[in-house]
């Protein structure tokens, strides 16, 4: 699943050609993906321009200036790519947005998504924060606001476990199931810590791996495990960069140790046993 810094892989990649940009026509091949699509989205973004891209967690949202928010979400296996006009559509490609550049070429947007776990939506942008899958997202996981006393006040009253906390897109929003394992291995803390028993260094420790792990994912055009590959049509090539995650059985490059695989919550997490004592 596209986690935090392959959302902004893509989302880096369509703003070059978006931002400003003139929505002609929205063509829409499947009435529903993981919800229901709103069919009035093939009408109400004609003729309007472009204002902002950006990304909160696993969302990508594009400002129009009739006063509404694009939101996109990748789900499992959501995929963005820009294409010339004479595009011919494949299979699973589900909304493709026309629109002309800035500089007055004219292209699309396309969305495609095999498992149809990804979704598009709009809202008013000034109730934005009002949409079912924005109102509860936490803090983005590369915000400058996510310091010590924000996520200690919240991991104080909490009894999950440090796993699970990662994962928690209401707490902080991005990550999920690879970079949670190398952030931790990276923290030297234990899966399945509770978050209320973490000590202070251990809650920087999290907040600088979170931010080095995430933002040299972005540098490296994200993760590809599957069938992850950037809209340029590149991999990801942070995997070769992975300490833990896929490398159950394998020695540890810090201590030696060999990684191992636990299940926690359904979900597959991989630890040093040597470099993350509970
Ligand atoms: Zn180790």
């Amino acid at each position: 699943m596209p986690e935090l810094p392959e959302v902004e892989t893509s989302k880096r990649y369509i703003e070059q050609y978006l931002l400003n940009a003139k929505i002609l026509k929205i063509q829409c091949y499947a009435s529903k993906l993981r919800w229901e699509i709103n069919p009035d989205i093939k009408k109400i973004f004609n003729n309007t321009i472009i204002l902002k891209i950006y990304r909160i967690g696993k969302y990508i949202l594009i400002n129009t200036s009739n006063k509404n928010t694009l939101i996109l979400h990748l789900g499992m296996s959501g995929y963005l790519s820009i294409s010339e006009t004479d595009y011919k559509i494949i299979k699973h490609d589900h909304i493709i947005i026309n629109f002309k550049c800035m500089t007055g070429e004219k292209k699309c947007l396309i969305f495609n998504d095999q498992r149809r776990f990804g979704h598009i939506d709009f809202h008013y942008t000034s109730q934005l924060k009002k949409h079912f899958l924005i109102k509860h997202l936490g803090i983005d996981g590369l915000s400058k606001s996510l310091k010590f006393d924000f996520l200690n006040k919240i991991f104080l009253k909490k009894t999950l476990v440090i796993k699970n906390a990662l994962l928690d897109q209401k707490i902080i929003c991005g990550i999920g199931n690879i970079y949670a394992s190398e952030i931790l291995f990276y923290s030297k803390i234990h899966p399945l810590k509770k978050v209320k028993d973490l000590c202070d260094n251990e809650i920087n420790s999290l907040l600088l791996s979170i931010n080095n792990i995430l933002s040299k994912a972005v540098l490296h055009g994200g993760t590809t495990i599957k069938d992850y590959k950037q809209p340029n049509g590149k991999v990801g090539y942070f995997k070769q960069k992975l300490k833990v995650y896929g490398r159950e059985k394998l020695k540890c490059y810090n201590c030696g140790s060999i990684i191992l695989k636990l299940n926690i919550n359904k979900r597959a997490t991989y630890i040093c046993p040597g470099c993350q004592k509970h």
